[in-house]
């Protein structure tokens, strides 16, 4: 049988690095593309280490449509996985020109590439900002969407950009809403890598462990919440990359597009987390209560049914290994990977 070949853009970055390794491991040919404006080139020796042989990597913006097409036709690639994007949602309220070009026109461009180079399978990184921060949880794909900041309006513009697409042409793809990625890889090779003071609750959490930052800040406990903090569904990235081997195989099944939520289907709280951590530390983690973050809902967690139904996938791993493998990667990698570009 034709062993498929798949590229990945943003491969170095966090969510894709484990992609990778559960795609090796499943036997697919790689190719990943990158401009290292938020991963490490050491990212790519990780790897290699891990699926144990080379690793077909292209420093390359999703922007630069010609040197996309030609790879693509270079690698006869058979689907993309598109992972490329800044995330960050405070910066994209500072600056949403930048956002929109990056995650708008880099998705436009690399929809391009795609036609021009005959690929008409493709799984995008969506994320459950897309919906109404309002909407009850469970999350269902059919809740209302209404992002509130622009990096969640970007998520919005490029499923239906990818919607519109497949409507009219050959393009079958799957619009996959992340719920919240925590954890690493159990070999603590690979992780995530913040740039500055990370804006997510575990990577904060794990700088406070290793005493990199004195406290955790609790965003508000005065939510209607059991225990008054936020409630999200925090997803171990294995799982979630796991999630992408099998959106890959479900893309036979599908003839237009289609948006599948990866979330565990479970809510757990700011203090859940933050026990879980300890456990995994083995230390009291020092906190303190302030006023609740702009745009943050109570509780936000997904129906995981139809990923069951049509992915065949569901969520295996607890917060608490996440603690675990999150903290085997802190604890190897202090300062994240080192940094090659000098
Ligand atoms: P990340 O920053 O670690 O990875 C993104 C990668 O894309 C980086 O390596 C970056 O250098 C690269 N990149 C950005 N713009 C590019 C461009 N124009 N051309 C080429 N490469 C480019 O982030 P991540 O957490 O791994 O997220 C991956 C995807 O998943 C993103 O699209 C993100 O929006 C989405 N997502 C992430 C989360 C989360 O909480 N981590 C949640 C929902 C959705
Ligand atoms: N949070 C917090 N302190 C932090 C970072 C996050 O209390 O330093 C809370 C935040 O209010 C939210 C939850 O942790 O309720 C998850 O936040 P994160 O930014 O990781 O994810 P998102 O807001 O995108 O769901």
């Amino acid at each position: 049988m034709h062993t498929q070949t798949v590229a990945l853009t943003g491969a170095t970055g966090y969510i894709a690095s484990h992609v990778v390794v559960a795609l090796a491991e499943q036997g697919y040919n790689l190719v990943g593309f990158d401009n290292l404006s938020n991963s490490s080139a050491a990212v790519v020796e990780r790897l290699e280490q891990l699926i144990d042989g080379p690793f077909a990597f292209h420093k390359v913006d999703i922007r630069d449509t010609a040197t996309i097409a030609e790879a693509l036709q270079q690698h006869q690639v058979d689907a993309v996985i598109h992972l490329a994007g800044l995330k960050a949602v405070g910066e994209s309220v500072d600056d949403p020109l930048r956002y929109y070009d990056n995650n708008v026109a880099g998705s436009l461009s690399l929809l391009t590439a795609m036609r021009d180079a005959c690929v008409n399978q493709l799984v995008f990184s969506s994320s459950a900002t897309v919906y109404d921060p309002d909407q009850p949880s469970p999350l269902t794909e059919t809740s209302q969407l209404g992002p509130i900041n622009p990096y969640g309006r970007t998520k919005y513009v490029v499923e239906r950009l990818i919607d519109d697409v497949a409507a009219t042409s050959d393009l079958r793809a799957i619009n996959l809403r992340y719920f919240n990625p925590v954890g690493a890889h159990p070999s603590g090779l690979i992780g995530e890598d913040p740039v500055g003071t990370p804006n997510n609750l575990m990577p904060f959490i794990m700088q406070v462990a290793s005493g990199q930052r004195d406290e955790l800040s609790i965003f508000g406990n005065d939510y209607d919440t059991p225990d008054g903090t936020c409630i999200r569904d925090y997803i171990h990235v294995t799982d979630l990359a796991n999630g992408h081997v099998a959106a890959l195989n479900a893309l036979a099944t599908v003839t237009t597009s289609e948006a599948i939520n990866l979330g565990t289907g479970t809510g757990t709280s700011v203090l859940d987390v933050l026990r879980a951590a300890e456990q995994a530390v083995d230390r009291p983690i020092p906190t303190r209560v302030v006023e609740r973050r702009a745009g943050d809902g109570a509780v936000s967690f997904a129906d995981p049914a139809l990923a069951a139904d049509r992915l065949n996938w569901q969520a295996d791993l607890t917060v608490a290994q996440a603690c675990v493998d999150h903290w085997r990667w802190q604890r190897q990698n202090p300062t994240g990977y080192p940094d090659l570009s000098g």
